[in-house]
Order: structure tokens, then sequence, then C-alpha cells
């Protein structure tokens, strides 16, 4: 959502003020039966004994997080037929991170934390309110302004260093009591932001050492609280320009995930139900740059919940099921960290399949 914000975020659904989020790395690797790419096709078993055996592959060879990744898959995959989102692969991820949060990133990737998954482990209405919320990032074409977001953000930092390092130095240059002054005022900054104001504080040390080589001691505290002021003063203009935005993406991955998992069978409740925890986290009332409140998301969910609505995008789902009706198949993703969902088409083999 970014049900959480670290990147794109999915279930960023909470409020982390746009942090970039780290490479995901999955703590598991997803090592199940490395010596196939693919696990599993449908083929002619029935879709019980297809799903049988999907949870004996996924679950006997993940861990601790195999559970976690069945129940991902089996909810990624009814979803994507229940609305005609199986016409290319999907990729997932889950982490051992006690984030409660989720994203979507790249093409078609939903990586689930930890973290979310504790706080509505076994509910299965509720994981598929955050899947679908994540899905429809990806569908309504959300992840390349959160990217630009991000990595925005990211440059902020050094932007910021390089200014207050070319005023430091030219205060310096114009002599010690231009030099005085700028202290005098870089001072004032450094006391007014507190505790947050140092090297090591808002601004990362490993940036701030490298942009900031070659100052002395002085300079260095001079430019880096100097910087701070500077950085705090872009990170507002960036979220008056980027806010509005991510905010109504995140409304409208809300609205459109709440029809993907109600189309696809699942238990409208259950979106109640995660917005309720959301809702809970510590940082739910701090202001975020990607993230409508919680209560204002409690209250459009249930603005769409009502039977006759419901209704209607449950029959929409089951004509999209009985038009893809065979289970789609999975793999492990070629980077070795991501369970491959195949689109309908991924069970071909290039052989049959080939133009005569
Ligand atoms: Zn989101």
């Amino acid at each position: 959502m970014k049900f959480l914000a670290n990147y794109s975020c999915l279930l960023t659904l909470i409020a982390l003020p746009l942090a970039v989020s780290s490479s995901a790395v999955l703590a598991h690797p997803v090592a199940a039966n490395p010596a196939s790419n693919r696990l599993e096709q449908p083929a002619n078993k029935s879709d019980d004994a297809f799903y049988s055996t999907a949870r004996s592959q996924i679950e006997g060879s993940l861990g601790t997080v195999g559970p976690d990744y069945y129940a991902v898959y089996r909810i990624v995959e009814r979803i994507a037929r229940a609305n005609g989102l199986d016409q290319t692969p999907w990729r997932v991820r889950v982490t051992d991170e006690l984030n409660i949060n989720a994203y979507a990133s790249d093409v078609n990737m939903l990586t689930f934390e930890a973290g979310i998954l504790e706080q509505i482990s076994g509910d299965t209405a509720a994981l598929a309110c955050v899947v679908g919320h994540e899905m429809a990032h990806h569908t309504k074409n959300h992840i390349p302004s959160m990217v630009a977001a991000r990595v925005r953000i990211e440059g902020l930092q050094e932007e910021a260093l390089l200014q207050a390092r070319s005023e430091v130095e030219s205060a310096q240059q114009q002599g010690n009591i231009l030099g005085g002054i700028f202290g005098a005022v870089t001072g004032g900054v450094f006391n007014a932001t507190g505790a947050n104001s140092s090297i090591g504080g808002i601004l990362a040390g490993n940036v701030v050492s490298s942009t900031l080589q070659g100052l002395n001691a002085e300079q260095t505290q001079q430019a880096t609280a100097r910087a701070e002021e500077l950085y705090n003063e872009r990170v507002e203009a960036l979220d008056a320009e980027y806010s509005t935005q991510l905010r109504s993406q995140e409304s409208e991955a809300d609205e459109v995930g709440y029809g993907y998992m109600v189309a696809a069978g699942f238990s409208p409740d259950g979106c109640v139900r995660v917005m309720n925890v959301l809702d809970r986290i510590e940082t739910s009332r701090l202001p975020s740059l990607s993230h409508p409140n919680p209560q204002d998301r409690i209250r459009a969910i249930n603005t769409l919940n009502i039977a006759a609505a419901n209704q209607s995008l449950v029959q929409v789902g089951q004509a999209n099921l009985r038009q893809s009706a065979k289970p789609l198949g999975y793999g492990v993703g070629r980077d070795g960290a991501s369970l491959r969902i195949e689109s309908r088409f991924g069970a071909q083999d290039i052989d049959s399949t080939f133009p005569q």
C-alpha cells in the first residue's frame, strides 16, 4: 500500500515518511526445486490436486515463510484470473522484516513483509485486501511516479550538502567577519533543530563525509547544520509537489484493490480489518507524504461496501474465472529470490506452440 511507503508503497499502507525501501532482499531466497525454473503447471490435474501439489512444494521448500508464500500465491493467482490480470506473470516476495508493510515495485513485483503478515495472520480476506491494493498500484501504473518521488528525495541530501558547502566556502573567502556571521546563523539553526541536527542525524553520514570532504571541523559543522536547514526546506517543497498525487494514488489503489478482491470472491470485510490494523500503528496519525489518514481510508471502504455493488463485482469475477478456469502455474523467479506466478499463457511449451 505501500501500504507503507517505503518504496512504492504498498501497503505501504502505512505512513512512513517516504523512505526509500531498501532493495528488500529476501531473507529466505526461494530455493525450491532449484533444478527447475518452472515448478509446476496445471497440466491435466484437477484443481484440488494441483493446489495440493503446489502447497506441498512451496511449503516444503521455503521453510518458515513457505506457508506465507503459498497463501500469497493462492490469492494473487485467484485475483489475477478473476480480474483479467493474468496476461503477464506476477512476482511475489515475502520478507522477514517486521515492518507492517507491503509494497509494489518494478514490474508486477509484490513484496509482503513479515510485520503485516503477522498482524493479519490466517485472515485470508484481509490478506486479499493487501494483495489487491498492491496489484492495483501496478495495474494503475503508479510505480513510475512513486519512484520519481523517491529518486528526488534521495537526491535532496547531496544537493543540500553541496549548496551548504558552497555557502560555507564562499563565506570563508569573504573574510572572517562574514564567516563569523554565517557561523552565528547556522549555529542558530543547529540549536533550533535540536536533536535531529548533527552528523548522523537526518543526513546520512556517508553522504555527509563524501560531500564535505576536505573541510575542517568547524566548516563541516557549519555546512552540516546549513545542509539540514536546506534539506528540510526541500523536503517540504517536495511534499507539496508530490503529496496530492501520491495520496490520490493510494486512494485509487484502495478502491481498485477492493474491487479486485471482492470480484475474486473474498469477503469485503477483510479490507475493513486491514484498515483498522493500519489505523492502530503508532505512526498512523503523523503526517504522511503518500498516505491518506487511515480513518479516511476506512470511511472510503465503507462507502464502497454496498451489497448490490459487491454482487455485481462478484458476477464479473465469476465470468472472468470461467474464461481463465485453470490455476496459474508457478516457479522460482530468475532472481532466485521471488516466486513467479505464471500468466495464463505461461504453461506453453515452445515447440508445441510454435507457428507452423
Ligand atoms: Zn499503496
